[in-house]
């Protein structure tokens, strides 16, 4: 058996007194793409967040590649991580938001370069050649010069993924990431992100669009009040889901 790309097992995470994350199991292999759906508020983000160190978890465990993430307990123990590990970890995972949080003073390409030069010290001129490099996957090389201001939202998101790849990331995390954009700019972002998964890209998405889990997901999760409600292949949870929560869900969104 190869080690799962994330190993999420009984994860919890409270607000305050707010139980967001209740017990969440969850593995993704290395090259899976999984889609999590859920209602607004079910802590499909509070999750993500948690795997990439924006939240610390208070219970439970993640491991990313083998690593843990999360801390662990055992016999009472509990094991934190170093501020250096988790920087180091951190990095390794990439993350794309609905909002897509360029530096406005930044034209594209040097968004792209910004964190293969300042975080990991790549020499400029191989860092330019592999922002170009993704820029095209992306499908925005002619783009280099332009700052985010002038570029349409699709566009934007698109510089977002290709920021995130240019820290040469083992996962990618999407969070609702064409939640923001207008209708017609939906299709672009998923069509740059479909082409990731088929480059074999291991790739954890949250978002309402059906279409896209039903064409590119390995597996569907659907979360909803903090748990795992259902999850399998789109066929499986998409044409038929099991559980009334999964149903009533997918009967609001299709
Ligand atoms: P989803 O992404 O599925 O919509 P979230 O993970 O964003 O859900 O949120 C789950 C619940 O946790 C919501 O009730 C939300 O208000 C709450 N929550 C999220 N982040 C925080 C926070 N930093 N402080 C307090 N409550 C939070
Ligand atoms: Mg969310």
């Amino acid at each position: 058996m190869t080690v799962p790309m994330v190993h999420a097992h009984a994860v919890r995470k409270h607000f305050g007194h707010l139980e967001v994350l209740k017990g969440i199991d969850l593995d993704v292999q290395a090259g899976e793409v999984v889609v999590i759906l859920g209602p607004s508020g079910s802590g499909k983000s509070t999750f993500l967040r948690c795997v990439n160190h924006l939240e610390a978890i208070d219970g439970g465990s993640i491991f990313v590649d083998g690593e843990l993430i999360g801390f662990q307990e055992s016999g009472g123990k509990v094991r934190h991580l170093r501020k250096s590990e988790i920087t180091r970890q951190r990095r390794e995972i990439g993350m794309v938001f609905q909002q897509f949080n360029l530096f406005p003073h930044f034209t594209v390409l040097q968004n792209v370069m910004e964190a293969p030069v300042g975080v990991r010290r790549e020499p400029r001129g191989q860092a330019r050649e592999r922002a170009l490099g993704l820029l095209r996957r992306v499908g925005l090389e002619d783009k280099a010069g332009s700052y985010p201001r002038q570029l349409s939202g699709g566009q934007q998101q698109r510089v977002a993924i290709a920021r995130a790849l240019a820290m040469r990331p083992k996962l990618m995390l999407f969070d609702e990431p064409t939640s923001a954009l207008d209708p017609e700019l939906v299709g672009e972002v998923l069509a740059t992100m479909k082409g990731l998964a088929e480059d074999g890209l291991t790739m954890i998405v949250v978002t309402h669009e059906i279409g896209f889990a039903r064409e590119v997901a390995d597996r569907v999760v659907f979360m909803d009040g903090g748990v795992v409600v259902e999850s399998g292949t789109p066929k499986e949870v998409l044409d038929n889901p099991t559980s009334p929560r999964t149903k009533a869900f997918l009967s609001r969104v299709l």
